[in-house]
């Protein structure tokens, strides 16, 4: 098999091989039901008790805020949920145009239900305006969910000052960080956020495994109803050897935070770099101060990039386009699309995402090969033709 140049770590990553090494036994000798009377339950449980404090450090938390989950869309959606089952007389969410499907299709859910949904707006960059979320609040308001770090760009929103708005007016404050955890450092110590979401999967632990932290306080209903575990905030046999895992994840992230943060973002900006200075009508989307270390989303104008990733992927290439949960359809993602992106531009966006996997020789390799395939795609377009006989204008230079 062609070697793998593996640069969608935002869709998922590699499960870090002192992970698989830490969860094994779990499958193996000690299976176990942590709930279980007998000691060899009860030996489970005390080493779930254990992963439940490394997690909680990690997020600055104390263990019982830590409720594990199946993943991060379970994670969003028991927070949303779960809040507005506590808060039965309030009918009101405000969330982001941008936020990832595990919560912009529940949004659709709601309103369907008969709760009113607002959608703060962003600009150009992918930034948001604390003001508009000020004016949004009001006395029916339930919940303010505003996602950390956006998955197809990186852009990080200001959540503690936004928490901090809506704690001024009592009303709790989620965040999905699903991507920032594990890339940036999240501190609930100091926080005014009330609950937060994060999906091990994204920082090499395993699929199926995600956290929701609620603090002491917080008004929530168990989404998933069932048994006690997890003091009663999700019903469900936890997944040992997953929790094991995702505490390892966990620590070697910590480990390796800002060393490799310093190396995955020379990384990241060495790939941005050459791609601009090497292919004409090109533009990097949001913010570029504030952003994740390991994203860039890039967007070539008059190419469809679907055809880009399958040209990449006969160099061994992975990217996505947009979000790996949106790819599959031809439409921009509503992300490129609440940022006013261009449509010439939107259709032809690549994010790459790397990892503390991905080495120098492997982003020489993509700004060796993506120059070629896109010159050889846009010779095959009308429109780029149109566009360098003069007889159109491109719209990115409005931009
Ligand atoms: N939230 C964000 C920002 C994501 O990027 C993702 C996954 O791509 C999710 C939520 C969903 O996480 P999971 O795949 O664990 O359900």
């Amino acid at each position: 098999m062609k070697k793998v140049i593996y640069m969608d770590n935002n869709a998922t990553t590699r499960v870090a091989p002192p992970v698989v090494e830490a969860m094994t036994p779990y499958f193996q000798d000690l299976y176990g039901n942590p709930s279980s009377m007998h000691a060899f339950g009860g030996q489970v449980n005390g080493r779930v008790d254990e992963a439940r404090e490394r997690v909680a450090s990690f997020l600055g938390a104390r263990p019982d805020e830590i409720v594990f989950t199946s993943c991060g869309t379970e994670s969003d959606n028991a927070a949303i949920l779960g809040t507005l089952e506590a808060c039965p007389d309030k009918n009101h969410v405000i969330t982001t145009r941008v936020e990832h499907p595990a919560i912009w299709n529940l949004r659709l859910y709601l309103r369907n239900h008969g709760y009113r949904v607002t959608e703060l707006s962003v600009d150009r960059k992918g930034n948001l305006d604390p003001e508009e979320l000020q004016a949004a609040l009001d006395e029916k308001t339930a919940l303010v969910s505003v996602m950390y770090a956006n998955n197809e760009t990186g852009v990080l929103f200001p959540v503690e000052d936004l928490a901090r708005i809506t704690a001024s007016r009592g009303i709790p404050f989620h965040t999905d960080a699903v991507q920032a955890a594990g890339k940036i450092p999240l501190n609930m110590s100091d926080s005014a956020v009330d609950m937060l979401s994060v999906s091990g999967h994204k920082l090499h632990a395993p699929k199926g495994i995600g956290v929701l932290f609620i603090r002491r306080g917080t008004r929530f209903s168990p989404y998933l109803k069932g048994g006690h575990q997890e003091k009663g905030r999700r019903g469900g046999t936890e997944n040992v050897p997953y929790i094991i895992g995702l505490a390892k994840a966990v620590e070697l992230a910590e480990e390796h935070m800002d060393e490799e943060n310093r190396r995955v973002k020379a990384l990241r900006d060495k790939l941005e770099k050459g791609i601009l200075d090497s292919v004409p009508n090109v533009l990097v989307n949001g913010d570029p101060e504030h952003r994740l270390p390991n994203t860039t989303s890039v967007s070539f104008e008059y190419v469809e990039g679907e055809s880009i990733l399958m040209k990449m992927n006969d160099l061994g290439v992975c990217a996505s386009s947009g979000s790996a949960c949106t790819s599959g359809s031809l439409e921009p993602s509503h992300v490129l699309r609440a940022m006013g992106v261009p449509f010439t531009a939107a259709h032809g966006s690549i994010r790459f995402s790397l990892s503390i996997y991905n080495t120098e020789e492997e982003v020489n390799t993509v700004l060796e090969g993506l120059p070629p395939i896109i010159e050889k795609l846009r010779e095959m377009s009308p429109f780029w033709r149109d566009y360098k006989t003069g007889r159109t204008s491109s719209p990115m230079a409005a931009h």
